[in-house]
């Protein structure tokens, strides 16, 4: 008989889960296994809320098996170390993001690129090496192989650093694998929540020239004040639309619901690049014509390796980047995901774990 999730490792473990599709968080208790010889335990101090937990909690995308611990951007400190761990020793500031294990020997491997390997293994809702189910951030401690743990550097704020770990990377890696990294390219960015956000602020850092692309008015003031972004189009409003066409380089764009394409593709240059990281449960719309007219590419991207994470991370220490987060208690998780799912945040919710988190 298969152990339950409570006693089927050593070690106690307290979080919030997912029971079914209603997507309401409850506390829960489970275990972890005990710190390997690699790996690396740690108290979790915070976790951010990415729109990937809350597509997850409600198995949006179908593949969500309950209960579900969820969370991804997760920091913390280091309680143990196994024997053969180089990298990290105990009170480090670590943290980790989507991915807690890869097969390490495939080709993506090989390249730093655990995060297209056919093997890897997410921080939660995903079969471990020994056939127990992962479980995320939203919860006390966390352990993996140091292969998967990040570094943070002494200067950034561990609660506005929690949501680089996936928002950061996930914007990050595109800016520099489609050659969107160069100064004075203009970028467009569709969607300002967490991930839209994340990627004005590092391609400010990156010398672009910035315009994001919103479906309402509300947070035009913020997004050019705060955040530094050059420019907004409202994406209803098709006039506003019209005038831009033709100007961008290239455009990130994480929205996470169904949304129509072909307008972006409008306001590509030749040659521009439209780059998906939003995860909408549905199809989109792609007709090929607006694409072989100016020859110009839609392409897609799923967070990062683990190496580049790290120099994302130390990209965003060297340029004080950081989220900006509402912080809130653990029992405030589900009226977050509600406000989510309204994009009513300013720009990510993360959870204060470690001062609100009660097991009793
Ligand atoms: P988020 O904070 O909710 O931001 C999404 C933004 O999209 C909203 O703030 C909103 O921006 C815009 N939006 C929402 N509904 C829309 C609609 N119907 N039409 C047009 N725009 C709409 O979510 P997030 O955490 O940034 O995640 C965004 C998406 O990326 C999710 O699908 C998530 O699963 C996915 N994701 C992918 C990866 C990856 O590796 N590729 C990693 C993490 C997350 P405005 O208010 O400005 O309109
Ligand atoms: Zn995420
Ligand atoms: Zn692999």
């Amino acid at each position: 008989m298969a152990m339950s999730a409570e006693n089927e490792h050593p070690v106690k473990a307290f979080g919030w889960a997912a029971r079914d599709c209603s997507g309401h968080l409850s506390p829960f208790k489970f275990s972890r296994r005990v710190t390997g010889e690699k790996d690396v335990t740690f108290k979790v101090l915070y976790c951010g809320i990415c729109h990937s937990d809350l597509h997850n909690v409600k198995n949006e995308w179908g593949t969500t098996s309950y209960p579900v611990v969820p969370g991804h951007e997760i920091v913390g400190v280091v309680t143990e170390v196994g024997t053969k761990v180089t990298k990290f020793k105990v009170g480090d500031k670590v943290g980790v993001g989507c991915l807690v294990g890869s097969c390490l020997s495939c080709a993506n491997c090989k390249e730093d690129l655990e995060n297209y390997c056919p093997k890897m293994i997410l921080s939660y809702g995903s079969k471990f090496h020994d056939g127990t189910i992962t479980y995320g951030g939203y919860s006390d401690n966390m352990v993996s192989d140091e292969h998967f743990v990040i570094k943070i550097p002494d200067n950034l704020p561990l609660d506005g650093t929690a949501p680089l770990l996936c928002a950061g990377i996930t914007v990050y890696s595109p800016l520099k694998y489609y050659g969107l990294d160069k100064a004075g390219m203009h970028l467009g960015v569709v969607g300002l929540g967490g991930l839209g956000h994340m990627a004005v602020k590092f391609a400010k850092a990156m010398g672009l020239k910035v315009t994001v692309i919103s479906t309402s008015p509300n947070k035009k003031k913020e997004a050019m004040d705060r955040l530094g972004a050059d420019g907004f189009l409202i994406s209803r409003n098709t006039e506003e639309m019209q005038l831009a066409m033709g100007t961008m380089d290239g455009i990130i764009d994480t929205v996470s619901a169904v949304h129509a394409l072909l307008p972006l593709i409008g306001l590509l240059k030749s040659h521009g690049k439209l780059v998906l990281v939003g995860a909408p449960e549905k199809p989109l719309e792609l007709l090929s014509a607006p694409l072989l007219m100016g020859r110009k590419i839609v392409g897609g991207s799923l967070i990062g390796g683990i190496k580049e994470t790290q120099e994302m991370i130390d990209f965003a220490a060297k340029h004080d980047i950081v989220a900006d987060i509402e912080l809130i208690p653990m029992d405030y998780v589900n009226t977050a995901m509600e406000r989510l799912s309204k994009a009513d945040v300013k720009y990510r919710f993360v959870i204060d774990i470690a001062n609100s988190l009660k097991s009793s």
